[in-house]
């Protein structure tokens, strides 16, 4: 077989043209170093590592988790005339031994495991002794503690770096949210520089983030623009969403509730009709979701916060399937940001949990809050970037600015100040000069930005503090305390003293009288 990575393109998958970054990907595995490959599913990631794999010299070893998804690639990878195979330690002896016969000969191209078997001294010794092209871990995001995949089995794959620290190392995934892509890159030893992030851009998608002050209203305004149209509006409870879908049909919409607490049968029912009528509005807990393949959902919106940011990405993904201009509006309200935080403080979660979801949750504000481009923000959260789209809505209608940059200035100089490893709440309680136990105890009342932000309120600066983030000018160690640093832009912000415009935070809604029934 020819290691011309485009003629095994061409020869093996029958395409043409590497796809998006798959090029690059391909080229530089190919070329011996490793790699993070972050790309939504259907993205193409398993040409990522099979044609380095088969482009390089020796063997290549793929970790994957199911034993139903190796089956799967293996037999597509067989019929496309690929030497591939599954080692489980189901197999019948003799086609175990045929197998490893194989691998020692230097017969195969590819070899799928789970980290289970792999790890097994025996399996890592026969591996020692065949030349590897390449390691790839699949479904990377399995090493992540935080995840819902957590396979612990995928913790102990360092053992890998040790054992093979010469053999380029890949980590794929789909599913990486800021915290879990540090935590692989910081167990598989791969750097920043070698991760390749791209493709999650669903440009037909209009994005638009407002203050909740009237949710029934501004639903109502929002749905008026797609009558007769499919969508899904999701909330945060089961009786919202029974609710909601009530006071829609009496408004004469086509509005079915689905959540977990309904049974089997009417939740049934209700995808069921949303899958194949013309204009249902399904109000939804995030329990809908799974299984829906609807091309023409023209809109989603979250009446409530959604979970995180890539809960966020997830759910409005599911408008706009067929490629045609959709909608996404989510309501944001200070109670919402309240109770959320509250449940947070309140579980039983140990405290680097808490931490962890006290950072998405800065990081959702963080989105909502921003004066720059939604899609920007939204894929920079992801590492992937793109242009001020012009088709969200403070590229639309640019929202109310002030001059940031005392501030800003201020805010960096202050996490300078104090050893750029302090977390949010503390800087603003520096920046504000409170006489805290923890700051005096390090001494912080000392220092020159002590009290030097006595013009902003705590609830101002915590806002300014996630502009600040969420336009990367600072940095949150997530794998971490969530200290904040200053990053490579924001130090470039202060040698250059630009000026920075931010967005006027919202005032606080006042909490008797017009507060809205969730
Ligand atoms: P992922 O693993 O990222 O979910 P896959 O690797 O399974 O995605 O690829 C998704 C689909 O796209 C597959 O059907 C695959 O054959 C196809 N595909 C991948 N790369 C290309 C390409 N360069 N040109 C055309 N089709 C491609
Ligand atoms: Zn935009």
């Amino acid at each position: 077989m020819s290691a011309d990575p485009l003629h095994i393109l061409k020869t093996v998958y029958g395409y043409d043209a590497f796809r998006g970054p798959q090029a690059d990907i391909v080229r530089h595995v190919t070329a011996g170093n490793n790699a993070f490959v972050l790309m939504p599913t259907g993205g193409g990631k398993s040409l990522c590592y099979q044609i380095p794999a088969m482009a390089r010299p020796g063997m290549g070893l793929v970790v994957s988790p199911l034993l139903a998804l190796m089956a799967d690639q293996v037999a597509a990878l067989r019929q496309a005339g690929v030497k591939a195979a599954a080692f489980n330690s189901d197999l019948p002896s003799d086609e175990r031994r045929a197998l490893w016969r194989d691998v020692a000969m230097g017969a195969l191209d590819l070899l799928y495991m789970a980290p289970e078997t792999l790890l097994r001294p025996e399996i890592m010794e026969r591996l020692s002794r065949v030349p590897l092209s390449l390691i790839a871990i699949d479904e990377a995001h399995c090493l992540s503690q935080w995840g819902h995949d957590f396979r612990p089995s995928y913790q102990q794959l360092d053992a890998l770096v040790a054992a093979f620290p010469d053999t380029p190392r890949m980590a794929l995934t789909a599913t990486a949210d800021a915290p879990t892509r540090a935590e692989i890159l910081a167990h598989l030893r791969i750097s920043e520089s070698d991760a390749f992030i791209a493709g999650f851009d669903r440009p037909n998608i209009r994005y638009e983030i407002r203050e909740k002050d009237d949710p029934r209203g501004q639903l109502a305004r929002f749905l008026k623009d797609h009558a007769g149209e499919s969508g899904i509006v999701y909330c945060l409870s089961k009786r919202k969403t029974e609710e909601t879908a009530a006071w829609l049909c009496a408004q004469g919409y086509d509005a079915l509730p689905f959540h977990g607490g309904m049974d089997r049968a009417a939740r049934q029912a209700n995808q069921t009709r949303f899958q194949n009528d013309e204009a249902v509005v399904m109000v939804a807990t995030i329990a809908f979701g799974m299984g829906i393949d609807k091309p023409d959902v023209r809109f989603v919106a979250h009446i409530d916060l959604p979970g995180s940011i890539e809960a966020y990405y997830q759910e409005t993904g599911r408008a706009g399937r067929d490629g045609l201009p959709s909608d996404a509006l989510m309501l944001y309200g200070s109670e919402d940001v309240a109770l959320r935080s509250r449940f947070i403080e309140e579980s039983e979660a140990p405290e680097q949990r808490k931490r962890m979801e006290r950072q998405k949750l800065d990081a959702l504000l963080g989105l909502a809050e921003t004066a720059t481009c939604r899609r920007q923000a939204l894929l920079s959260y992801f590492g992937d970037r793109c242009e001020p789209c012009g088709n969200c809505d403070t590229c639309a209608e640019p929202p109310r600015l002030f001059d940031g940059t005392i501030a800003a200035q201020k805010a960096l100089s202050c996490i300078h100040r104090t050893g750029e490893r302090f977390g949010q709440a503390y800087v603003v309680d520096v920046l504000l000069g409170v006489e805290d136990e923890r700051i005096l105890r390090f001494g912080h009342d000392g220092i020159s930005t002590f009290g030097i932000g006595k013009e902003h309120d705590n609830r101002t600066w915590r806002a300014i503090l996630r502009q600040l983030v969420a336009l990367r000018l600072i940095d949150v160690d997530l794998a971490g305390h969530g200290g904040l640093s200053i990053s490579e832009a924001g130090r470039r912000f202060l040698r250059e003293k630009q000026t920075l415009m931010l967005r006027v935070p919202a005032a606080p809604r006042a909490r008797q009288g017009k507060v809205s029934r969730q």
